[in-house]
């Protein structure tokens, strides 16, 4: 994700799940005590427990869910601009991690309709944006299955009070991002970058509207009024790098590499203007950008700019970043933010967080292409980036551990610019060339999979040959300006 500039030391309102806010789903506020204790379950026997209600990440403990990994999303959706109405179908492929009596998807607002496993009818219940599931039979460790839920009703925002993420409605469409969570706001998911999985998407909107979304264009095809384009993303995805805008956008379509290239920008932004002009270098910046971190990861290439004001950010959504209007509308080159966000599919996409602590992971690296994209273009160089991040940095960015922001500081800053200055000191300590085979190896070693900072800091040990905890420490966690590398 990148902010505006002029926004970049404000603190991203998360839209916290859980925290509150009224819950549209009809449904029990509370769940029914039978429900809150461990099923024996069918035949299977005794041992069999609930699925915890989060994925254990320390930041934000209700997101994503625990027992079971997910290895495919087919979700079908129809959406009614003008009625803001969303019927959907989610079949959701996934395997147990654990002994399974009942387990959780995440789902915020919407009403579920029906719900089975493996064919068999289940029973639901909702527990603000917990959608809890209980099987006719339990889950046995190691069991593959398959759940089916239709639902529908009027997606939103995720909070309603902080209208930066989730389904967003607009004039004539709406778009679908968010982070550090979006994809429950409009599809059953579980919503944490640990799990990882494929996705093929269909969406039907009115003819004549577009609806994008990750990955490959599979087909489209217009019945009855209603134009359904069927979207595939077959590297695994984190559910917050979920894409979907609907609305009145100029689609361009080519071909690089052999890969197809999607871009679109709103057809309320002016034809022809700097939007266009900075979507069409997205694989001119791809490519630099894969001569410092090895090859693209994706089948796919795109970009998509929105016209919504309440979108003051881009995120790097996984093959087609999406980006605010508000990048497109001064005198400055707006190409930093398109390398920033193509940096993210190597760093945040293909390599993702295992937890949201090690966010640097993904910001630090962008901004780092950021510094390579300006010195590629004959701005300043990436030393030269460097020096003036580290003189201009005030006590507050030193303040705030980059690689621990806490939760509130996500999004903020140190993160981005502590991070890219810890990259950079690590360059000036293990030289050129094994600076950019660390980064190279990380993208190649994770690839479609998840790290985090002890297992960045072990390679980066490992291909220099040198102890670098100290540096990495100073850089990243310690609560003050460290001296500039000797
Ligand atoms: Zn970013």
């Amino acid at each position: 994700m990148r902010r505006q500039v002029a926004a970049l030391a404000v603190v991203l309102a998360l839209a916290g799940c859980g925290s509150g806010g009224p819950d549209p789903a009809r449904s029990p506020a509370a769940l029914p005590s039978s429900a809150a204790q461990a099923t024996p379950a069918g035949a299977a026997g005794t041992g069999f427990q609930p699925g915890a209600p989060g994925a254990g990440d320390p930041y934000f403990s209700t997101y994503g869910n625990g027992g079971y990994d997910v290895a495919s999303y087919q979700l079908k959706v129809r959406y009614d601009p003008a009625a803001n109405q969303l019927t959907g179908t989610a079949t959701i492929k996934a395997t147990a991690t654990a002994n399974l009596s009942r387990f959780n998807l995440d789902l915020a607002g919407l009403t579920v309709q029906s719900v089975t496993v493996d064919g068999m009818a289940a029973t639901s219940v909702r527990d603000k944006s917990e959608l809890v599931i209980t099987p006719a039979r339990g889950l046995a460790r190691g069991k593959s299955f398959t759940v089916t839920i239709a639902y529908g009703g009027q997606p939103g925002p995720i909070n309603p009070a902080q209208v930066t993420g989730g389904f967003l409605r607009s004039g004539d469409g709406a778009v679908a991002i968010g982070e550090p969570e979006s994809a429950s706001a409009w599809f059953p998911v579980n919503d944490h970058p640990s799990d990882k999985a494929t996705y093929t998407i269909e969406v039907t909107v009115p003819e004549g509207v577009s609806a994008l979304s990750n990955g490959v264009l599979a087909g489209r095809s217009t019945s009855g009024g209603w134009t359904t384009w069927r979207w595939a993303e077959k590297a695994p995805m984190a559910s917050y790098l979920v894409l979907l805008a609907i609305g009145d956008y100029r689609v361009t379509t080519g071909e690089h590499d052999g890969k197809p290239v999607v871009t679109a920008v709103a057809a309320s932004l002016p034809a022809g203007g700097s939007a266009e002009r900075a979507l069409a270098r997205t694989t001119e910046i791809t490519d630099f950008l894969a001569t410092k971190f090895g090859p693209y990861p994706f089948d796919a290439y795109g970009g998509i700019v929105i016209d919504d004001e309440r979108v003051s950010y881009a995120l790097e959504t996984q093959t087609r970043p999406v980006y605010g209007p508000d990048f497109f509308d001064g005198a400055v080159d707006p190409s930093w933010v398109v390398a920033h966000e193509l940096a993210h599919q190597w760093y945040g996409d293909s390599v993702s967080v295992r937890q949201w602590r090690d966010i640097w992971l993904n910001e630090g690296f962008a901004t780092y292409a950021e510094w390579l994209w300006d010195e590629h273009q004959g701005g300043p160089s990436v030393a030269q980036s460097f020096d003036l991040a580290y003189r201009r940095s005030n006590d507050a960015i030193w303040r705030v551990s980059a690689g621990d922001p806490g939760s509130g500081n996500l999004l903020s800053r140190a993160v981005y610019q502590r991070g890219a200055m810890t990259l950079q000191a690590l360059r000036m300590t293990v030289g050129d060339d094994t600076f950019f085979r660390i980064l190279k190896t990380w993208a190649a070693e994770k690839r479609g999979g998840n790290g985090d900072t002890g297992e960045f800091i072990a390679l980066a040990e490992r291909l220099s040959g040198k102890s670098l905890r100290s540096l990495f420490d100073a850089w990243l966690y310690k609560r003050s300006q460290p001296p500039l590398p000797s």
